[in-house]
């Protein structure tokens, strides 16, 4: 079965609240890498459990009531409760389980048997909006890496080493494009590396290392950006681009690498024997891809010594390589690899910025032109936000429905939403917008190695603000609401919360986004208050000036 979202502005379901939910849910399948099998990216993150459920959940969708919410457990449909008109139309948990219980062990034989899924961060929850969700967050990374790293930040004479083109990863030659860097990318798949080619993402595929660095070579003498996909693995390249002798400025990696049996391919296997050794002995594929990464982890050690600006980008991969490490090396893989979060994001989730995304339910594109045409003037105080949309709209090739990621604030993301909510009720908009972000954002996620590393108050693994959050966003009248916890590499390791809000132009939906948008990242700004940070207590002092946007923010000192 094919999924595409439906476009246009009839409703199939009672309400434009449900059908927004559902044109998300047909969304992330039409933008998924494996949507037959409802895999919508990172390796295993699925929309929902199964086409059973898929078909009970549209069916559901459409009938919903306003007074009514759908209860979804684990991508299965369990409920249509009544509540009321300012409740959520859906409330959603995916995979949480207590911690003695969360081990990988417990949940792949629970995922053989059919009995949970891995919802990933925006699988289950229909947020997913094919590689922009994540390329924002890579743009916004690199560039910091640079600022701090460089006093040329974006120049045409850098490279970046990465690897990685699945449904994240290929959002890297992208965003490094946009900063005029070069991109060597290692992909072990050729149709993924086709795929990119073919949209643009990447300049030219080559096979053979040498010829790689030929290529980037000759484009840093001309001072000529360029992107190249290099097919081959990642274990085995990146020691040889040691052995090579040549420096990239920033190496990082985006395989699947969180998950050790389905996410990263070990040295030595094709796809084929992959797959094939995955159904015969699974134990065997993770040991070996383990020890893959240690070596790829290894040559990204003696990288950084040699100069490059070396980070993991969030996919716990220093993690799964420290199960083969002995100790010393495990403690200088993460003295000398910074999470990407605590090296170079956490001064914006301070302030409330991070991953904000807007979908447009006509698939007008002119609605979308609307809508960045409003985030582009409206806050001329922060002129970065106007240069990402112009960035955004000539760099990004389209996937599914119209839709824009964009690092918005405290305050800015309501603002914004509101404003486009008056442009629906007045037609300026063809039909209504749903406003989203990445759970990876300030109070939505709790992963001591990726979100939440190194928390100045040591509360990298403690799950409260997920959960404040999603209480928080319930009561607040947020459309949708979900809570996802672990799944593969990941389990025992995250829990997080997100959030969709649809403006459809009515009083009711102005009056959801002022209180879902604030309480969602001003929890943010509180959070890292309560932390000790000093942007967010400036945050949190400036949300009191006159002419602030958003709500003032009342922090309880302790
Ligand atoms: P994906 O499964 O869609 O793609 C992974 C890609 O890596 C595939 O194309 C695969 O062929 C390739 N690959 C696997 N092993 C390889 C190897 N040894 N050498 C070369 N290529 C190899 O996953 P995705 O959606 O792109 O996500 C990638 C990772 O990024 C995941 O771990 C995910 O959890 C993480 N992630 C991070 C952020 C963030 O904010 N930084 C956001 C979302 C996802």
């Amino acid at each position: 079965m094919t999924v595409t979202a439906r476009r246009g502005t009839e409703l199939r379901c009672r309400n434009w609240r449900a059908e927004a939910l559902l044109r998300l849910l047909e969304n992330v399948l039409e933008v998924g890498e494996r949507p037959e099998e409802l895999v919508v990216y990172a390796s295993i993150g699925k929309a929902v459990k199964d086409w059973d459920a898929y078909r009970r959940i549209v069916y559901a969708l459409q009938h919903l009531r306003e007074d009514q919410t759908l209860v979804l457990q684990t991508g299965r449909p369990v409920a249509v409760l009544n509540t009321h008109t300012a409740a959520p139309m859906v409330v959603s948990a995916v995979n949480n389980t207590v911690g003695n219980w969360a081990t990988e062990e417990r949940f792949y034989s629970r995922l053989a048997e059919h009995k949970t899924i891995w919802g990933g961060l925006t699988a289950a929850a229909w947020q997913y909006i094919g590689r922009q969700g994540v390329l924002g967050g890579t743009y916004e990374l690199l560039r910091a890496a640079l600022e701090k790293h460089f006093r040329e930040p974006a120049a045409p004479h850098r490279w970046v080493l990465t690897a990685g083109l699945g449904g994240m990863g290929s959002s890297q030659p992208i965003s490094a494009r946009m900063l005029e860097l070069s991109t060597l990318v290692v992909e072990a798949d050729p149709a993924k590396l086709a795929k990119l080619r073919a949209a643009g993402g990447i300049d030219l595929v080559i096979d053979d290392l040498d010829g790689a660095l030929a290529t980037i070579s000759a484009a840093i003498t001309e001072r000529r950006p360029v992107a190249v996909g290099l097919l081959g693995n990642a274990a085995d390249v990146f020691p040889a681009v040691v052995a090579s002798g040549a420096r990239p400025d920033v190496v990082t990696d985006q395989t699947a690498a969180h998950d050790a049996r389905y996410g990263y391919l070990p040295s030595g296997y094709t796809l084929e024997s992959w797959a094939e050794a995955r159904e015969t002995d699974p134990e065997k594929v993770e040991r070996d891809a383990r020890a893959s990464m240690a070596a790829q982890v290894r040559a990204m050690l003696a990288l950084g010594q040699r100069g490059s600006v070396v980070f993991e980008n969030g996919n716990n991969l220093r993690v799964q390589a420290s199960h083969v490490l002995g100790e010393a090396e495990r403690q200088r893989v993460f003295a000398e690899i910074p999470g990407f979060m605590e090296g170079y994001l956490r001064p914006l989730f301070s302030r409330g910025i991070g991953p904000f995304r807007w979908l447009i339910l006509s698939g007008d594109d002119n609605d979308l032109t609307v809508v960045d045409d409003l985030a582009a003037t409206m806050f001329p105080e922060r002129p970065e936000i106007a240069r990402w949309i112009d960035l955004a709209r000539h760099h990004i090739p389209a996937q599914g429905l119209p839709a824009r990621s964009c690092w918005l604030g405290y305050g800015e993301r309501s603002a914004l939403a509101l404003a486009v909510n008056e442009a629906v009720a007045d037609g300026r908009i063809s039909a209504p917008v749903a406003f989203s972000r990445d759970h990876l954002d300030a109070a939505g996620m709790t992963h001591p190695r990726i979100g939440t590393e190194g928390m100045r108050d040591d509360s990298d693994g403690v799950t409260d603000w997920p959960i404040l959050d999603a209480m928080l966003l319930a009561s607040g009248g947020a459309d949708l609401v979900a809570v996802h916890s672990g799944g593969g590499g990941y389990s025992g390791w995250m829990q997080s919360a997100g959030v969709t809000v649809v403006a459809d132009g009515t009083e009711a939906a102005a009056t959801r986004i002022r209180q879902a948008l604030d309480l969602d990242s001003g929890l943010g700004v509180i959070r890292h208050a309560t932390a000790g940070y000093e942007d967010a207590l400036d945050a949190v002092q400036r949300s009191h000036e006159p002419g602030a946007h958003g709500a003032p923010l009342n922090l309880i000192r302790n």
